[in-house]
């Protein structure tokens, strides 16, 4: 039997372990932390329970095609149910618009609130769709880097059309041109940070992120995001994965072309394949370090990063929802300052997310578990203790004037997560949320492929490289290491 060691437990990690088993390999799983799931891990303080990462579940069923490829029923494990409003949003001016799944709902909403008529909206989802269509196969469920995707039918297909993805022009120009009025082109804006990017950077393909949004809906798992990881590590577990938990791996060991063992607590441990869930950063400067790097890959910019606030509040919030929304007044400054002046925005878009709101027992009885979080810059050794005072200050005076009502003194536990925490709990390269971000017409082609080009042997799954971050483009990154070890052992 051929042993696979797979660095890392988070959620591609662990995905990518259940398809290597399912194949017949050996695996075995270091990871660093105490616990597996990386970013999508969960805590609980004074009865409040916080997601302590991703809040938005979408595409469920690439977690549910884990429990098929091992004959298993997901309902047995792991439930969820489809949210009916995908999200809260408010202006400053006092426009609120409520994000419907259903899209008729929705078109109404749009119409009534912002006086745009449906047929501009629904010409607009028709052309993320056919974006949509036309490349996920290439762009998503497939090596960007093996000459093989190239060739299908449907690639050719995808790039007879190429105009049709208006790469050429921004996502924010494509907004603007299409829909014009000014909060719906900040709501689909805004799908540009799914990815960590900024709208005005990133190429007007991105109008595909919001379709998986707006065609598929958005979940919600019974127990929380941590079921999502915690069901596959059981899952994987039947499957005769063995995890190893408080060992970091400080060393790849290799030969010319070939990786040989992995180095945990100064003892070689060898294996027939190696993949690294590590953020592929630190896996070639820390874990690699006499091997030749691929320089320009490594040099992309990073996607944005995020300073989370964990309050459990004593009080209740009728006006808001499971997700929630309140946007700057000026999105080309708030990117400006996130991407290229790295500094904390005046007036940030504020997230709020309550899981409360759908699963009361989340919070003590009367009280809400409130996950803030604000867009940042990765870390670029920002003076964050300092700046984090003052932006807590901002963010509660912004909320409290919106919702009219006080929270500052309701607040009754606290805790927070900085860039640089996140690059501390994950290995994340400067904290960043999703790798490198896609704010230029090549990002697709410039993320690291799912294989080494010098060690045949050595594979890369996670949000670090392709098809990229986010819970089911990491899903999908195991899919295509598991796809390429069919072909490649
Ligand atoms: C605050 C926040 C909010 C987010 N919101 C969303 C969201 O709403 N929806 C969404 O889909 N995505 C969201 N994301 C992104 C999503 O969490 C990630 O893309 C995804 O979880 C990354 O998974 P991964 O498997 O690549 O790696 P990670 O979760 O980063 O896990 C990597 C694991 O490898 C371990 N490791 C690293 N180096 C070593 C080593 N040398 N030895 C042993 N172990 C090692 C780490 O300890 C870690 O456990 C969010 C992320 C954050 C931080």
């Amino acid at each position: 039997m051929k042993k696979c060691i797979v660095i890392g437990a988070g959620i591609a990690g662990i995905a990518t372990s259940i398809r290597l088993a399912k194949k017949g390999y050996a695996v075995e799983v270091y990871e660093a932390n105490a616990y597996p799931g990386g970013k999508l891990s969960a805590f609980t303080s004074k009865g409040y329970r916080f997601d302590a990462g991703p809040s938005l579940f979408t595409m469920p069923q690439y977690v549910d095609a884990l429990f098929h490829l091992c004959d298993e029923d997901p309902r047995a494990y792991f439930n969820y149910h489809k949210k009916e409003i995908g999200c809260e949003y408010f202006w400053q001016d006092g426009i609120r618009l409520t994000a419907y799944s259903d899209q008729d709902r929705f078109l109404e909403e749009v119409e009534q609130k912002l006086n745009v008529a449906p047929k501009v909206v629904k010409k607009y989802l028709f052309r993320a769709k056919e974006k949509f269509d036309l490349t996920v196969e290439l762009f998503l469920e497939n090596s960007l880097h093996r000459w093989g995707t190239f060739l299908s039918m449907n690639t050719i297909k995808a790039l007879a059309k190429l105009p049709l993805f208006e790469l050429n022009k921004s996502l924010a120009k494509v907004n603007t041109a299409q829909l014009k009025e000014p909060h719906l082109v900040q709501f689909y804006n805004r799908f540009a940070t799914y990815n960590g990017s900024s709208p005005f950077q990133t190429p007007g393909i991105m109008t595909l992120v919001q379709h998986l949004e707006s065609e598929y809906g958005t979940f919600v798992p019974e127990g929380g995001m941590e079921q999502i990881s915690q069901s596959l590590y059981q899952l994987a577990m039947r499957q005769g994965v063995k995890f190893h938990f408080n060992q970091h791996v400080t060393e790849i060991l290799h030969t010319k072309n070939r990786v040989s063992s992995v180095v945990v607590d100064e003892q070689k441990i060898p294996a027939d394949v190696i993949v690294s869930n590590m953020d592929v950063f630190p896996t070639y400067r820390k874990l690699l370090p006499n091997a030749k790097a691929p320089e320009k890959i490594l040099a992309q910019e990073r996607s944005s990063s995020a300073v989370i606030f964990y309050w459990g509040i004593q009080k209740q919030f009728p006006s808001l929802d499971l997700h929630n929304i309140f946007f700057s007044a000026d999105y080309k400054a708030e990117f400006d300052a996130i991407f290229n002046t790295h500094s904390l925005y005046d007036d940030p878009t504020i997230y709020v997310n309550i899981t409360a709101k759908d699963v009361p027992s989340d919070a003590p009885r009367g009280c809400e578990n409130w996950f803030v979080m604000i867009n940042t810059s990765a870390d670029h050794v920002q003076d964050w203790e300092s700046d984090l005072v003052s932006l807590r200050e901002r963010v509660l005076d912004k909320l409290e004037q919106q919702l009219g009502t006080s929270i500052r003194s309701h607040i009754v536990t606290e805790e927070v997560l900085t860039p640089p925490l996140i690059q501390a709990k994950t290995q994340s390269h400067l904290g960043a949320l999703y790798g490198a971000s896609s704010n230029n017409q090549m990002a697709a082609f410039w993320r690291h492929p799912n294989f080494s080009r010098e060690f045949k042997n050595l594979y890369f799954c996670g949000g670090s490289v392709h098809p990229g971050g986010g819970i089911p483009l990491c899903l999908l990154s195991a899919k295509i290491v598991s796809d390429q070890l069919a072909t490649h052992t």
